[in-house]
C-alpha cells in the first residue's frame, strides 16, 4: 500500500504536494516541521540551522504554496550570498513549484544582464538572487517588488561577511509593503542579530541544534603522513576503497589547485572548487560532479559551503581542517539519509593539536589506522585497477527535477516578441484543441523571434501534431518539439 505523504498535514495545495511525492519528499524533516507552519500562518521566522538540514524546502514549500499563479509581478524575494547557492535554491523551488507551473527566474552578476532583464519581463512569481544583481535590476527598473509579500534571506551570516549588508538593507527597505520575512543562517553574531531587529516583527526562532556529534553511519580514520608522500598515501587510500563519490578538502584554493593538477597528471579524473574560479567554471563543476562524470572533487570550505551534493561516499581530509566545527561539517557530507559513509584524515604532524581540539569537541577519538603498503604487489594490483576504472565510461546520474521531465514536452514555435505574440495567443490556440485544457500548458517563455511552451500531462505529441494546422496570432506557425 502506499505510504501518505506526511506533508498532508499541512493543507498545502494539490499541485504542491504532487509534486513533493515525485521529489519522494514524503516526510518533513526537523526544520521543515519548524518553519513550514509559520510560514504558511505568515509569521516572520529565523532558522539558525546547517546545510544538509532540508532548509531550502522549509521555504520553498511555503512560497511555492502561497504565491497566486495569476499574478504576473513576483510576490516573492529569496536572497542568496552566492551564484551557485541561487543557482541550486531556483532548482529547487522551481521542483517544487513544478506542478503548479511556477515560474522562477535567478539573477545573479558574472553573467549578461540583457537576459536576465528578458526573462524578469515575462510573468514571474519567484525571483531569487544576489543582493548586487536584484540591485542592479532595481536600479534598472527591470525588477518590480511592488508585489513582493514573502522575502528570504539566506545564509544571512555569509551574506554579510561578504559585505553585503548594506545592498540587504536597501533591498528590504524596496519592498513597499512589509514581506513575511524569513532569515536562515549557521550563526547568528551582532550584525545578523541587528538585521533580525531593525526588519523582523517578533519572529519565531526555530533552531535545529548543531550536531556535535558525528552520525553513527560514518566509519572515521586517520593516518598520521609526512608532507612528501602525502599525495601517493592519499591515491593508496582511494585505491583501497575506489570510492563512488569522494570530496576531498584542502586548506587553500592554491593547494586545491596544485591537488587537482597532481591527481590529472596522475590519470585520475577529478573536478575543483574554489573561490578564484570563473562563475560558469564553478557552476559546470557542480552540475558535472552531480552528474558523475568525475568522482572526486577538490574543494575548500568555504567554496562548497551550502552546495548540496547526494550520495557522498567518501570524504578525505588531504589537509586537516583548521575549526574544530569544519571536522564535523565536512565529515557530515557522508553517511547521510541512513548510508554508510567513510571520513579518511591526512593528518601531519603540525595537525596534532588540531586533532586533539576536534577530538575534544566532538567527543570521540578519530581511530588511527596504519597507511597500506606502498609499493606492494597486493596494492600495486589495486591501483591498477583503480586507474583502470578512472579511463572507463560511467553511466550518468539524472538530474533531480528530472522526474518531472517524462510527461512534459516542450515545443518550439516560430515568432517571439518581434511579431507581437503573446503568451495568451499561445494559450488560446492550445485550448482550442480538443482534449487540452490550461492546466496542461507548462511554461511560456516568449523570446524574440521564437517561443517555447511544455505541453504537461504526456498530451504533447497531440498538441504538436494538431498546431501543425492552427493557428496561432492569425497565423500557422513552425511548431517542433525540442529535445
Ligand atoms: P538543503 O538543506 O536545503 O540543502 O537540502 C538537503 C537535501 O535534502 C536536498 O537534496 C533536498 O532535495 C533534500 N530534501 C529536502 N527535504 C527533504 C525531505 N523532506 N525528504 C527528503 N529529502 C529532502
Amino acid at each position: 500500500m502506499e505510504q501518505k505523504n506526511r506533508f498532508a498535514q499541512y493543507d498545502l495545495q494539490p499541485e504542491i504536494l504532487e509534486a513533493l511525492t515525485m521529489l519522494k519528499y514524503t516526510q518533513p524533516t526537523p526544520i521543515q516541521e519548524g518553519v513550514i507552519p509559520k510560514l504558511l500562518a505568515g509569521h516572520d521566522v529565523v532558522a539558525k540551522s546547517k546545510t544538509g538540514s532540508g532548509k531550502t524546502a522549509s521555504f520553498a514549500i511555503p512560497l511555492c504554496n502561497q504565491v497566486e499563479w495569476t499574478e504576473n509581478a513576483p510576490q516573492a524575494l529569496v536572497l542568496e550570498p552566492t551564484r551557485e547557492l541561487a543557482v541550486q535554491v531556483k532548482e529547487e523551488l522551481f521542483s517544487v513549484g513544478r506542478k503548479k507551473r511556477l515560474k522562477v527566474p535567478v539573477v545573479f552578476g558574472g553573467m549578461p544582464v540583457d537576459k536576465q532583464v528578458l526573462s524578469l519581463k515575462q510573468k514571474s512569481h519567484i525571483v531569487v538572487g544576489t543582493p548586487g544583481r536584484v540591485l542592479d535590476h532595481l536600479r534598472r527598473e527591470s525588477l518590480n517588488l511592488s508585489m513582493v509579500r514573502y522575502l528570504v534571506i539566506d545564509e544571512a551570516d555569509l551574506m554579510l561577511d561578504m559585505g553585503f549588508l548594506e545592498d540587504v538593507k536597501q533591498i528590504i527597505e524596496s519592498i513597499p509593503q512589509k514581506p513575511v520575512m524569513m532569515l536562515c543562517s549557521a550563526t547568528l553574531g551582532e550584525h545578523v542579530n541587528r538585521l533580525i531587529e531593525q526588519y523582523m516583527v517578533n519572529p519565531d526562532m526555530v533552531v535545529i541544534e548543531e550536531e556535535t556529534e558525528t552520525a553513527a553511519g560514518i566509519a572515521q580514520v586517520g593516518y598520521y603522513v609526512e608532507n612528501e608522500g602525502k599525495l601517493d598515501a592519499m591515491i593508496d587510500l582511494l585505491a583501497e576503497d575506489i570510492p563512488e563519490n569522494c570530496m576531498i578538502f584542502c586548506g587553500t584554493r592554491d593547494m586545491v589547485d596544485v591537488l587537482q593538477r597532481q591527481m590529472k597528471k596522475a590519470g585520475i579524473r577529478c573536478g575543483k572548487l574554489h573561490g578564484l574560479m570563473e562563475q560558469k567554471e564553478r557552476l559546470q563543476t557542480i552540475d558535472e560532479f552531480r552528474e558523475g562524470r568525475f568522482h572526486y572533487l577538490i574543494t575548500t570550505d568555504v567554496a562548497s559551503r551550502g552546495i548540496d551534493f547526494d550520495n557522498i561516499t567518501h570524504v578525505v581530509n588531504y589537509d586537516f581542517p583548521t575549526g574544530r566545527e569544519s571536522y564535523v561539517h565536512r565529515i557530515g557530507r557522508t553517511g547521510r539519509n541512513g548510508k554508510t559513509g567513510r571520513a579518511i584524515s591526512l593528518i601531519q604532524e603540525s595537525e596534532k593539536k588540531m586533532q586533539r581540539m576536534v577530538e575534544e569537541y566532538a567527543g570521540m577519538t578519530i581511530p588511527m589506522n596504519e597507511l597500506p603498503d606502498h609499493g606492494s604487489p597486493d596494492l600495486e594490483e589495486k591501483r591498477k585497477i583503480f586507474f583502470r576504472k578512472q579511463r572507463e565510461r560511467t553511466q550518468l546520474k539524472a538530474r533531480k527535477g528530472a522526474v518531472f521531465n517524462k510527461s512534459i514536452t516542450k515545443l518550439s514555435i516560430g515568432g517571439g516578441r518581434k511579431s507581437k505574440l503573446r503568451p495568451g495567443d499561445i494559450v488560446g490556440t492550445i485550448c482550442s484543441i480538443d482534449g487540452v485544457e490550461e492546466s496542461d500548458i507548462g511554461i511560456i517563455d516568449v523570446r524574440d523571434s521564437l517561443s517555447y511552451v511544455e505541453i504537461l500531462n504526456g498530451k504533447g505529441d497531440p498538441v504538436c501534431e494538431a498546431l501543425q494546422e492552427k493557428t496561432i496570432k492569425g497565423k500557422v506557425r513552425k511548431v517542433r518539439k525540442t529535445r
